[in-house]
Formats: structure tokens, sequence, C-alpha cells
């Protein structure tokens, strides 16, 4: 079965389901059926019995018959003549009536199985069953109590053959009908199901291209719809999107960070060969040192911003959340950075109390850390660094701002891409990550980052998150 195809599945279950329906409709009705035909049978039997009751009369006198009515028929009853009506059924519908003294004598009508009757006691109105040459027989006796038919007898009797024959013509019909109306629908089922399976063969044809070429721009395209199936599609081009973005950021990645490295490698190269290539003063192998030692420590900011970075982007999920005590972290942060004392410049904390927030402490604290650092980087000689933390109705704002060189207006909507230095940063100790993993970070919690700046004056980086 485990091999099977999914259309042959469902059309063997359909088939299975649709036999099984069949045949117990058929029984069912064959059933049902026989019932109500056993019943219209003995209830004919009665009406003919209870019909020629009327049709019996008993006369003394011969000259009070109605000889008018030549059909009757007559004959001597005792002391006087019986009077068989010509409307008398004696057999009608395969229903026989006979007319019996009281010791069983045949006296007028028909009766097919009168010798295997002859030992049954009449019963007045009721039906007795004997069978007879493996047929069933209904009997019905009625007595007769008008005036001087007293002791007569009336004797109905009907085969239920009539009946199973009607049942068997019933059987042939649906043994004829049935297979074909079940082939019809089987038939119908696998065509219908081959239709509706068609956009998984074109779903697992479009992955499989998808998979094995390098073309990830490849979207699943169906005939318009609006079913299950389309919406698998567009579930797999969603992904399929999602795959494509993921590479992007990933190739992306690969060539920012390669350029990135390359630079700091020329510059310890050339340094090197400078420094080989003949004998120099001790200055100048000084100032060639310094200068691998700044590219060596470049090199390794950058390697591990970028492993941070990567982790953050990719493996986000190994980041949990808890309830923390955000005013305490930002507190704690301020105090560390404020030892920093570069350029002289101070930094204030103005943190409202008790602000609590679900978020992950160590990477609240790396996104406070670059922005505060930024603030150190980019800020003037003897400025100020003030960071703000407090909570609104319906939000949580976090603030740093500086006084120092500004961003350029053109400039403020790149400065999260990652890599990405404006043309103030002339420092040359960035990596130009920060405010990637800044923006990384608020993204992971939820929040919203902007930026207000202008250049010489200052910058105020503010990140928003919802409560
Ligand atoms: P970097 O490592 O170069 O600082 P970032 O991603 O942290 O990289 O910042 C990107 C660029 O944004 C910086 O190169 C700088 O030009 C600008 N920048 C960031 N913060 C500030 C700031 N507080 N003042 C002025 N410029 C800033």
């Amino acid at each position: 079965m485990k091999k099977l195809s999914i259309r042959l599945k469902i059309t063997l279950w359909f088939t299975a389901a649709l036999l099984a329906i069949s045949f117990s409709t058929y029984f069912l009705i064959r059933y049902l059926e026989h019932q109500s035909i056993q019943k219209n049978i003995q209830d004919n039997l009665i009406e003919t019995v209870e019909h020629n009751v009327d049709e019996v009369e008993f006369y003394t006198n011969i000259d009070n018959i109605d000889l008018y009515n030549e059909t009757d028929h007559f004959s001597a009853y005792r002391n006087g003549y019986l009077e068989i009506d010509d409307d008398f059924l004696d057999q009608v519908n395969e229903v026989y009536t006979a007319l019996y003294n009281a010791s069983g004598t045949l006296l007028y009508g028909e009766n097919p199985i009168s010798r295997k009757t002859s030992d049954l006691a009449f019963t007045d109105s009721k039906i007795q069953r004997i069978k007879t040459g493996g047929v069933l027989y209904y009997v019905f006796d009625r007595k007769l109590t008008a005036r001087g038919l007293e002791g007569l007898w009336l004797r109905g009797v009907v085969s239920e053959q009539q009946g199973i024959e009607h049942i068997l013509h019933v059987t042939s019909l649906s043994l004829q009908i049935l297979p074909l109306l079940v082939l019809i629908s089987i038939i119908g089922g696998y065509l219908l199901t081959k239709r509706m399976l068609r956009p998984i063969q074109e779903i697992s044809e479009s992955a499989a291209k998808i998979g094995t070429g390098d073309d990830l721009k490849q979207r699943i395209e169906l005939a318009p719809g609006n079913d299950e199936l389309h919406q698998l599609a567009d579930s797999f081009n969603h992904m399929f999107e999602r795959l494509e973005q993921a590479f992007e950021k990933e190739r992306q990645f690969t060539s920012d960070a390669s350029h990135e490295l390359r630079t700091p490698v020329s510059v310890i190269t050339a340094q090197c060969e400078f420094s080989l290539e003949k004998t120099r003063s001790s200055e100048e192998y000084e100032a060639a040192l310094k200068t691998i030692l700044r590219q060596a420590k470049k090199m390794s900011r950058l390697i591990s911003d970028m492993l941070d970075f990567i982790r953050l982007e990719m493996r986000a999920d190994s980041y949990v959340r808890e309830d923390i005590n955000l005013t305490e972290l930002v507190e704690s942060v301020c105090f560390d950075m404020a030892l920093i004392r570069e350029k002289d410049i101070l930094l204030n904390c103005q943190a409202q109390e008790g602000i609590c927030f679900y978020g992950n402490r160590q990477l609240l604290s790396r996104l406070l850390t670059n922005l505060i650092g930024n603030a150190y980087r980019y800020g003037k000689e003897k400025g100020d660094i003030t960071v703000n933390l407090k909570s609104r109705e319906n939000s949580i704002e976090l603030s740093v701002s500086d006084n120092g060189i500004g961003i350029p207006r053109e400039e403020q909507g790149k400065i999260f891409q990652r890599f990405y230095q404006a043309d103030n940063s002339h420092s040359g100790e960035g990596t130009g990550l920060g405010l990637s993993m800044v923006y990384e970070i608020t993204r992971f919690h939820g929040g919203k980052i902007t930026v207000e700046s202008e250049p010489a004056k200052g910058s105020t980086f503010t990140v928003s998150f919802e409560i």
C-alpha cells in the first residue's frame, strides 16, 4: 500500500466505500421491499376474503332469488339454496378463495393447496402460514355468520412467490444498474482525482527544479484558483521567496565581509613587504608595526562583530527572552560605559525607575553599548552623552543623544545597513556593523529605531518597544 500513488489510494478507497454503500443499500432495499410486499400480499388476501363474505347468501325459497342475474352460482344447501354472486373473487391476483362447510368439504371456489390445507383447522380472521413444495403460503379463514350460513367458512390462500418474483426482478435490475453506477463513479472519481492532484504534480516538479537548479527566482505557477492546493503553492512560493532573500542576504554578507577584510589584510601585507624590502630605520619599523597592530585589531573587531551578527541573524532563536528590570540594566551599562571617559565626554543617565521589559539581557546590553560607543566615537571633545529611559502609555523609549559631529541627512537612511560607514567616520575604528546589529536587536524585540541628527550639532537615536 505504501508504494501506491495517492491517486490510486484515493480511488481504491473510494471504490471500496462505494461498493460497501451499494451492497448495503441493495440489501436494505431488498429487505424493506420484501417486508412491504409481504404485507401487501397479506392485506390483499384479507381484503379479497372480506369482499367475498358479502357475496354468499342463503335462501330458503327459490322464488326469493334474483333470477335475472344468470351468472350467479346456485347450489342446494340444507333446506334451501346458496347463491354465490358473480362478484365472488375465487381467483384474483393469485389470491384463491374457496367456500367450505364445517366438515371441511369444498363447496365452491378454488384452493391450489387444498390437500395440504385439509389438515389445517379453520381459524377465524387470522393469517396462518403453511409451507409446501418449498413455497410459503398465507391462509386466511373467515367464518360466515349471516342467517342460514352458520357453519360455513371462506378460506383464502395466496403464495408469497409472486412477491419473490418481484424482488428477483428488482435484484436483477439492481445487479445490472448498480455495477454500472459503481463503474461510472470509479472512472469519474479516478479522472477527478487525477485532475485535482495535477497541481501537486506541478508543485513537486517546480520544487524539484528549484532544488536542483541555481534559479531561486523560479516560482510555482498554477492556473487561477483558490483551493487548498493553491494555498499550498502560495505557501511554497512564500517559502521560496524567504529562501531567496536568505540566500541573497548570505551572499551579500559574504561578499561584504570579504571586501571589508581585504582592506586590513592588504594594509598588513603592504606594511610587511615595505619592512622586509630593505633595511629601514627604527622609526619606520615602529610606524609599520603600529599600522599592522591597528589593522589586526580592526580585523579582530570585524570578525567578532561578524560572528555576533551572524548568530543574531541566523540563529535568533538561541537568544532567550525573560522578564528583566530594564532600568537596572540601563544604569549598569551606563555605569560601565561612563568609565571610558574618552575625549573627556560626560555620560548622563536618566532612567525612569522600575521599568520592566520582556527581552534578552545580553542583546539589550549590546544595543545600548553600541549606541553609547558610537556616541563616544562621533562625539566632540568635552561633549555630553545623554541616555534616557522612560515609559510611555503603550511603549518604552530608550534614547542615546550626543552633541557630536552628526550625520548628513542623505546618509541617515543608510547607516543601519551592514558595513555602511558614513563620510563622517574618519576614526577608522568602526566596522560598520554596530548600527545594523542595533537594528536587528530592536527588530528581534519587536521594536522600532529612529534617528534624528544634524551635522555639527549631534544625533539622537531612539529605540521604542511596544508593551
Ligand atoms: P561604525 O562601526 O562605523 O560606527 P555603525 O554601524 O555603528 O558603524 O555606524 C554606521 C555609521 O553611522 C558610522 O560609520 C557613522 O558614520 C554613523 N554614525 C553612527 N552613530 C553615529 C553618531 N552617534 N554620530 C554620528 N555618526 C554616527
